[in-house]
């Protein structure tokens, strides 16, 4: 073991990145070494100020904080400030092109403590007052636990000549550059950076992990307009529409957030398409027109796990390292903070404690789960995309006919857009024998039909073509 690799009296963390990787693991290495009573110190980077409106200040998603995440926070006496919280979450509506279905919690009765925040200070246009990030809120709990928040851009990282010394790392504009030596340097820099180059060009191994660009927006409608169609409802669409992995409006109190995910990167005209669809419409103020200008970003979500985000006094987490395919990015980020820290304390800052502390056990968890993600979210799209499908099963849904299978899809879709339980324990929910006899002779004659509907469709274009 090389004594020389664990942090002691005096040692310094730098940690590249302010969203709520970077947050988390300050509070965790804070907590941490409090407990074990060495005296350090952290600095958190970070190239942008969250007070700002709009993508500048933004890091830029739904945000929605799962109900898991909101216990966890409150048993670490992280408490979302209440100027942070624009909307209490109850369920979540299903639509497909010509119907809806309304999904609750499995448990009857139980209000889930699901919670939509903006990560940046709003959206540009918005005329409040204060600051209301929920990232920026973050950053004001570490700061009081002695944590510097250092708002300039690092630009570079210098590793030691001799392997095991501390890392420089060089922050700050061109004229103004600075360095700062760190014992432990934390790379919790998103996807949507050039660090992920930097660290894949500092040739210990890093690989940042497979993206795509995602599309978002905020649109501003009245108060009234937002509880009357939405409510605490996030809704959640399955048009048919091919390019599209996942789309959904998440309300906040004056404004709803619209998220595209696709297969592709996607652009402003697949957002266009969809704010264009007349299940979006229907939604919408009547007259309503798509705004000439609004809040808009085109950001990026992994679908893979980095490889090797770690080596002597380096660790790299959240979005630039492992996380949730597609869902519940900011728990993942908390996880991982958790369990890097905890390392980083318990078995020091080598290349093998990160591997054996941190990321085998991460990869365990989270890549074994994915695995079963990709395969739920693989039957997810199919059933989405097909209309007569999707439409039996809304109906299966709403029926009062056989309350079982009616209960059990509501569990498993509940589940796939809350995230609340594991990838796996879902598709094991999904292989019900009780459900499949259910669904399967129903989910046959729906596809039958959807055939016809295919062959008909084709028919009809080709006869205009001739
Ligand atoms: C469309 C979309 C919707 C999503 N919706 C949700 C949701 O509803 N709920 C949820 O839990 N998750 C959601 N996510 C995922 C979530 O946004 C991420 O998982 C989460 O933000 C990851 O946190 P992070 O700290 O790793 O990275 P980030 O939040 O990206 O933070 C990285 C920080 O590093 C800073 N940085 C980067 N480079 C430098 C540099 N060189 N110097 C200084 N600072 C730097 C950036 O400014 C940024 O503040 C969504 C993602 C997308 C794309």
């Amino acid at each position: 073991m090389n004594n020389n690799l664990f942090l002691r009296n005096g040692s310094k963390i730098a940690i590249i990145g302010g969203g709520p990787a970077g947050s988390f693991f300050a509070h965790f290495a804070s907590r941490y070494a409090a407990e074990m009573g060495i005296d350090i110190s952290i600095k958190i980077f970070d190239r942008k100020s969250f007070c700002q409106r709009g993508p500048r200040g933004c890091n830029m998603c739904a945000g929605v904080i799962s109900e898991n995440l909101f216990n966890k926070l409150e048993e670490e006496e992280i408490n979302i400030a209440q100027f942070c919280i624009q909307r209490r979450i109850e369920g979540y509506c299903f639509q497909t092109q010509d119907d809806s279905v309304f999904l609750h919690h499995p448990i009857p009765g139980h209000v889930p403590k699901i919670v939509t925040v903006f990560r940046g200070n709003g959206p540009i246009q918005s005329p409040h007052e204060g600051n209301i990030s929920f990232d920026d809120f973050l950053l004001n709990h570490v700061k009081k636990q002695d944590v510097e928040v250092i708002f300039e851009v690092v630009k570079d990282i210098k590793l030691p000549s001799r392997k095991g010394n501390p890392i420089n790392v060089i922050f700050g504009e061109r004229d103004s550059k600075k360095e700062f030596e760190a014992d432990l340097v934390v790379g919790a820099f998103g996807v949507n950076t050039g660090m992920m180059e930097k660290f894949s060009q500092m040739d210990f191994g890093y690989k940042p992990p497979k993206t795509v660009r995602t599309c978002q927006c905020e649109i501003m409608l009245s108060h009234e307009h937002i509880e009357k169609m939405f409510g605490n409802n996030v809704f959640v669409f399955a048009l048919g529409k091919k390019e599209l992995k996942f789309a959904s409006i998440t309300p906040k109190a004056d404004y709803v957030t619209v998220n595209l995910v696709g297969r592709r990167d996607l652009t402003r005209k697949n957002l266009i398409d969809f704010l264009s669809h007349q299940a979006v419409r229907k939604l919408m103020p009547k007259d309503w027109e798509i705004p000439k200008s609004f809040c808009m970003c085109i950001s990026k979500i992994p679908i893979t796990y980095a490889k090797h985000p770690y080596t002597d006094r380096i660790v790299v987490l959240g979005d630039a390292s492992i996380s949730r395919t597609y869902k519940s990015g900011i728990e993942s980020a908390f996880n991982m903070a958790k369990l890097s820290a905890y390392t980083t304390f318990k078995y020091g800052v080598s290349e093998r404690a990160f591997m054996n502390g941190y990321f085998k056990p991460a990869k365990k968890v989270l890549a074994r789960d994915n695995f079963y993600g990709i395969m739920m979210l693989k039957i997810n799209d199919y059933i989405s995309s097909q209309r007569q499908i999707a439409n039996t099963h809304i109906k299966v849904i709403r029926s009062d006919k056989d309350k079982k299978t009616s209960d059990q899809i509501n569990e498993i879709l509940w589940n796939m857009l809350t995230g609340n339980i594991t990838y796996k324990e879902i598709f094991y929910k999904a292989m019900n024998p009780h459900l499949v006899s259910k669904m399967l002779p129903i989910d046959t004659i729906a596809w039958a039909r959807q055939k016809r509907d295919d062959i008909n469709a084709w028919r009809r274009a080709r006869s205009k073509m001739v």
